[in-house]
């Protein structure tokens, strides 16, 4: 029996697995060829990066708090899990949010996407930009295409819209996905739309305006890519060619999607589908080191166990990746060299819900940087996500840290809190002690994709079909770092296993 070890039980291992198990590779599995699956992760919980917290009646989200709906894997696996009744959208009240910027709150324009203007109508009328800089932000209209090839997302947002936009707008919204300096992130790896556009139409504001005028009944959430066909209309996690449902009725139209009892709910339910499945989940210990031995992967295990397997998934980053293969990881060095992780923390504070009445409407605001403040977001949990509150309490995150500022790294507990309680204070006046406080520190966690990634992704995956043939990757240093993105990872990768055994098994025939 051939067999497939997955290192790494984030999503993206999770997802490689759920896509090799029984369940969902159903035809490859009655063929007969379909092998074993072992799923390793060193922490004694899976999800890496999705931790649910329930506490006090609170659902706290750790790590990730949702996911973008738009985006067809995750669609796919939450259907193919039964998880679709327990899907939670943004509530009635926490549509809207701000940007702090000049000391106060400013209402986000509307008809942004993805921190993009695509109207000129909310862009003029907004207080977060002087005439000069909106008079700057048109000139997208009439300015000609950059440069072909990659560039860095701050240079392209300066380069459209000019230095107003940029810094005080885009940037804020855009590097709170990445936690990352947009001088630093690459375009082509972040946000490639946004320049297939530009090669498309040369305007991004004109762009939207053909695409509105194209499909009138999109024309109140424009979104760049909008019109690009989907090209997802099966459900891949299921193994067969059923049509992709769409999301629920009671849960559609909201941009971002959740789940009742937490984002643990789709963990805890890819573990079961998983033991069900027959795969094998080995959680507590890691993997120390792998050596290839013929056609055989070996695997050590930090208990000194090992695992022979005919193929892997790396569903780690590539700092890992290459220490896991000493001297013959030399194909992940270059991406290991040109990705920086950047660390962040977040603070849950909770009160009594009285102090929701003094907020303003909306569900929270990001932070400019150069604004003078500490946090980089603060969430009104309560308001954006109703299904995490019992009644009587108020919940907030408030976000720390990210590229080239290291508080995550130097405060211990206390003081984050301490921190987190002093900006709430400074910016939305609630200076109560809370109920409760719950830090969380990610450090080293957020991968920057420097630009050229793509180009250095695909130079790894092509050193690795040479050198180290059967041994793939997947997950957020790659491929994307969204949730649906590292599902959708882990699921090529499961797809990329599947082409390279039945390729051995026919050369072996
Ligand atoms: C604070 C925060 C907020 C976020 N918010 C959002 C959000 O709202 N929406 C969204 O879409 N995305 C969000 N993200 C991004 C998203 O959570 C991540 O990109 C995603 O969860 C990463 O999944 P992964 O499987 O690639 O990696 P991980 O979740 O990091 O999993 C990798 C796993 O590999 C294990 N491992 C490493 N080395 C070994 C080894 N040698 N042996 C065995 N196991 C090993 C680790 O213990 C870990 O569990 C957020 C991220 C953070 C940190």
């Amino acid at each position: 029996m051939s067999r497939v070890a997955i290192v790494g039980g984030g999503l993206s291992g999770l997802a490689a697995a759920y896509a090799l198990s029984r369940r969902a590779a159903e035809p490859w599995r009655a063929s007969g060829a379909a092998p074993d699956v072992v799923l390793i992760e060193r922490a004694a919980r899976f999800g890496g990066k999705i931790h649910t917290a329930r506490r006090d009646g609170l659902i706290i989200e750790r790590g990730p708090d949702s996911f973008l709906a738009r985006k067809p894997a995750i669609r796919a696996l939450i259907h193919a899990l039964g998880l679709t009744d327990m899907l939670a959208a943004v509530g009635p009240e926490g549509r809207g949010s701000y940007i702090w910027h000049a000391g106060r709150l400013h209402a986000i324009p509307e008809g942004l996407s993805a921190g993009i203007p695509t109207r000129l109508r909310p862009l003029f009328a907004t207080s977060l930009l002087t005439p000069r800089g909106k008079l700057r932000a048109a000139l997208d209209l009439v300015i000609s295409r950059g440069p072909e090839g990659d560039e860095s997302l701050g240079a392209f947002l300066e380069r459209r819209f000019g230095h107003e936009v940029r810094r005080r707008i885009a940037e804020p919204l855009l590097a709170g996905i990445y936690a990352g300096d947009v001088d630093r992130l690459s375009l082509m790896a972040t946000f490639p739309q946004f320049k297939n556009l530009e090669r498309a139409h040369r305007s991004l504001l004109l762009a939207m305006f053909r695409a509105r005028r194209a499909h009138p009944a999109a024309s109140t959430s424009p979104r760049y890519g909008a019109s690009a066909p989907d090209p997802k209309t099966h459900l891949p996690f299921a193994g067969g060619a059923e049509a992709l449902p769409p999301w629920p009725e009671a849960v559609r139209g909201s941009t971002f999607l959740s789940l009742k009892g937490g984002l643990a709910d789709l963990v805890e339910a890819l573990e079961k589908a998983l033991e069900e499945g027959g795969t094998q989940l080995v959680r507590g210990v890691g993997v120390q080191s792998v050596r290839r031995d013929g056609e055989v992967y070996r695997l050590i295990l930090d208990d000194g166990a090992t695992i022979d397997a005919d193929a892997l998934i790396l569903a780690v980053p590539p700092t890992e990746a290459r220490r896991l293969f000493g001297a013959g990881g030399a194909p992940f060095d270059a991406l290991a060299a040109s990705t920086a992780y950047a660390s962040v923390a977040n603070v849950a504070l909770w009160f009594d819900e009285r102090v929701m009445h003094r907020l303003p409407p909306g569900s929270g605001f990001v932070v400019a940087r150069g604004e003078g403040r500490r946090i980089a977001a603060c969430t009104w949990t309560t308001r954006k996500w109703p299904h995490t509150t019992p009644p009587g309490q108020a919940l907030f995150r408030l976000y720390i840290g990210g590229a080239g500022d290291d508080t995550a790294e130097r405060l211990d507990d206390e003081s984050l809190i301490a921190l987190a309680r002093a900006e709430l204070q400074a910016t939305l006046g609630i200076a109560e002690a809370p109920v409760g406080a719950l830090p969380t520190r990610w450090l080293g966690a957020m991968p920057q994709y420097a630009v050229g990634h793509l180009d250095r992704l695909k130079a790894l995956r092509k050193a690795l079909a040479e050198t180290l043939p059967g041994v793939f990757v997947a997950g957020s240093a790659y491929d994307g770092v969204g949730l649906p993105d590292v599902a959708e990872s882990g699921r090529r990768a499961a797809e990329a296993v599947q082409r390279y055994m039945e390729s051995v098994k026919g050369d072996r025939r």
